[in-house]
């Protein structure tokens, strides 16, 4: 007998078990469980059942799952949050994740049902998780208040983890004024006007999104070098800067639509404007399981992809944009920087 077989296939028997871990964290959250469990002393899983409305067999098991995940400690007094659940698991706290939790667990789930359809397909599976198909997938998303409030609180928590990085992958000092296509909640803007005190920042969006901003405001401080513009990037006018930044926007669209995308921002850069994208770049080999199961994400619900250097290099060198620089973050995102000669 090889021993190969003698021995566990403990790789496969964890990824057997993942979406078992990933239902815990999400409905642990969706209940706000760590909420209750924030500046407090060990509490008792039938106290928590009492608070959140749950059954106390149901909680203890959750509870128990969690701390033997790590999100929780246990001892004989009860459960606690450790400390990386209190700043990323509460709903409230500055990098908290919840926002991108609650759409992994109410959009992504669904969709990922239908990864079988869209790998046999190689389409997007909106119709049948929700059983309808709009034009594009923010038709989808923004149809609802409530799906478009979800949809922004990910983005917003995803974006704000990952925007010191992007806004200092490359010094942008020598930039006046960026316009952030897609710039969503302007998570990414606030940071680049913190780090570069010359810098104004134009976040451009679709109007449902823009008309929405305001909640996700940080307090007051360095508010005014961001302006919030509504439109679309692929029949509007765009907004007129030195830098133009497309962070997770390009992995949303097709070659097709992303030449329509580029071609209009090449036709208002000056020489010597630039583009930033901030994206999870493939390395060429392939192995980076992150960025290739956010690959398959696209799938299930967009036109888009994840893209190689190379490929975002052929795309961007088509519009006469040159130059083309790649820092690995080592956060979510990557980062290129290009210019137009
Ligand atoms: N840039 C943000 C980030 O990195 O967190 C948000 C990325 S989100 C995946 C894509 C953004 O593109 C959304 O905010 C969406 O509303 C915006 N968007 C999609 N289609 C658009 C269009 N036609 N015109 C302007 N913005 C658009």
């Amino acid at each position: 007998v090889p021993e190969s077989a003698t021995k566990l296939p403990s790789k496969i028997l964890e990824l057997m078990d993942g979406f078992r871990a990933s239902k815990a964290l999400f409905v642990a959250s969706k209940l706000k469980m760590f909420d209750h469990l924030k500046n407090k002393g060990p509490v008792k899983a039938v106290d928590i059942a009492n608070e959140v409305g749950t059954s106390v067999c149901g909680t203890e098991r959750l509870l128990d799952a969690c701390a033997a995940l790590g999100l929780l400690e246990k001892t004989p007094q009860g459960y606690s949050n450790t400390d990386s659940t209190n700043t990323y698991l509460t709903s409230d706290g500055e990098y908290s994740l919840h926002g991108y939790i609650i759409h992994s667990n109410d959009h992504l789930w669904p969709l990922f049902t239908y990864l079988e359809s869209a790998v046999k397909e190689g389409s997007r599976q909106n119709h049948r998780a929700f059983g309808k198909k709009a034009e594009d997938l923010f038709k989808d998303y923004y149809h609802s208040q409530e799906v478009k409030q979800r949809f922004m609180a990910a983005m917003h928590s995803i974006a704000h983890l990952t925007a010191r990085d992007v806004a200092t992958a490359f010094d942008l000092s020598r930039f006046k004024s960026a316009c952030d296509l897609g710039g969503c909640t302007g998570a990414l803007a606030h940071e680049l006007v913190q780090i570069y005190p010359n810098l104004k920042v134009t976040v451009f969006d679709l109007p449902e999104v823009i008309a929405n901003t305001s909640y996700f405001q940080p307090p007051a401080q360095h508010t005014a070098r961001v302006t919030f513009v509504s439109g679309d990037f692929f029949k509007d006018n765009l907004p007129e800067a030195d830098l133009y930044i497309l962070s997770r926007v390009l992995h949303d669209w097709s070659d097709e639509k992303i030449h329509v995308l580029l071609s209009k921002i090449s036709a208002v850069c000056k020489p010597g404007c630039e583009i930033l994208l901030a994206e999870m770049v493939l390395d060429d080999e392939k192995k980076r399981s992150t960025a290739l199961l956010q690959s398959l994400n696209m799938l299930v619900q967009t036109e888009g992809k994840e893209r190689s250097g190379s490929e975002y290099r052929a795309l961007l060198q088509q519009h006469g944009f040159t130059n083309v620089k790649i820092r690995v973050t080592g956060n979510l995102l990557d980062v290129i920087l290009c210019i137009k000669t």
